[in-house]
């Protein structure tokens, strides 16, 4: 079996600026990805990234793929389900196939996190989404809900009241302040748009689709879809199961993106950084794989 210098575990920002930089020094790089491009791709307006003033998730995302591809890196769809630890080296699994490599980066970033509601499976699809850059135009003339209070839901809201014909945005907390002021000021501006806080959705109501929600256990509200953006939890259960050390949720790595297990880097919002943002996943990236490239400098295999 060939063996790569280095495997890159998730084909989001993190993933590819991580082979873009391995491929310039010339490692024999491959990137395994479940979903190219990852939750960036779900962005639909990014205005953070420098360079574009604006630009869709899906089309920054495209470019980052654009140019792994015109350097050589070798990309491959599929779920890693297992990584073992070998005497020398690194022998990672998905459902069809093994691959070796003497460098792991572990770049597997997060997944949207559920309600946890009866019935949140139920309708999924059917009134329930996590993805309003996807399922946005489904809405149109519709009355809609977002949960959350951050960014992703201030975002979300603002895609949707250009579709539906009412949008509620529904949160927890008492006010909005953990939202970037620019989005929450443009959201304000938007007529169709309901804030309501001190909210907690206590159950998700219909036959065979969403029709009704409930408020703080209190009172119901008629919906035909709710957009549930309450954060994300990390993909670390690969990691765990190699031993690799988290702090709470999260991969612990230090300034060069070493984790605790030799051979393994990690970047991106699977990391415990303070930024969960593409520009962070970038800068994580680089650093994983310039680091990887010095460990196999030093340890004279190129
Ligand atoms: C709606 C929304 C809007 C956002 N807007 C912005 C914005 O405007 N600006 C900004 O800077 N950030 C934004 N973000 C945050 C940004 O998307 C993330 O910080 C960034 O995508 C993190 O990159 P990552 O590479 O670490 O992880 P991800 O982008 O999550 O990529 C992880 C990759 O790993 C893959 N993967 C997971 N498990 C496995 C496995 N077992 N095997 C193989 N592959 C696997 C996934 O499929 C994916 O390809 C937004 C996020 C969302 C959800």
């Amino acid at each position: 079996m060939k063996t790569y210098d280095v495997i890159i575990i998730g084909a989001g920002p993190a993933g590819l600026t991580a082979a873009l930089y391995s491929a310039r020094y010339k490692l024999d790089t491959l990137v395994i990805g479940k979903l190219f491009g990852g939750l960036a791709g779900e962005a639909y307006e990014i205005c953070n990234f420098p360079s574009y003033e604006r630009i869709s998730g899906t089309e920054l995302m495209k470019r980052f793929l654009d140019h792994a591809r015109s350097l050589g890196v070798e990309l491959r769809a599929g779920e890693v389900i297992e990584i073992e630890k070998e005497k020398e080296g690194f022998l990672i699994k998905t459902s069809k196939s093994e691959y070796a490599a003497r460098k792991v980066i572990l770049a597997m970033g997060s997944e949207r996190r559920r309600l946890q509601l009866e019935n949140e499976k139920k309708f999924m699809g059917r009134g329930i989404t996590y993805c309003a850059t996807c399922d946005a135009a489904f809405y149109k003339d519709k009355v809609v809900g977002v949960v959350g209070g951050r960014n992703a839901a201030i975002m979300a809201a603002d895609l949707l009241s250009q579709y539906a014909k009412k949008v509620y945005i529904i949160y927890r907390g008492k006010d909005f302040s953990k939202a970037e002021p620019a989005w929450l000021e443009r959201l304000k501006k938007r007529e169709n748009v309901v804030f309501m806080t001190n909210s907690i959705v206590t159950k998700l109501i219909g036959k065979d689709r969403l029709e009704k929600i409930e408020i703080n256990s209190e009172r119901e509200l008629e919906l035909d879809g709710l957009f549930i953006e309450i954060g994300n939890v990390p993909n670390v259960e690969l990691a765990k199961k190699l031993g690799v050390e988290l702090e709470g949720e999260y991969i612990v790595v230090d300034r060069n993106q070493r984790t605790n297990v030799e051979g393994v880097f990690a970047a991106g919002d699977i990391t415990h950084n303070p930024l969960k943002q593409i520009i962070t996943a970038c800068a994580e990236g680089a650093i994983a794989a310039n680091s990887a490239y010095e460990e196999l400098r030093r340890e004279k295999v190129l």
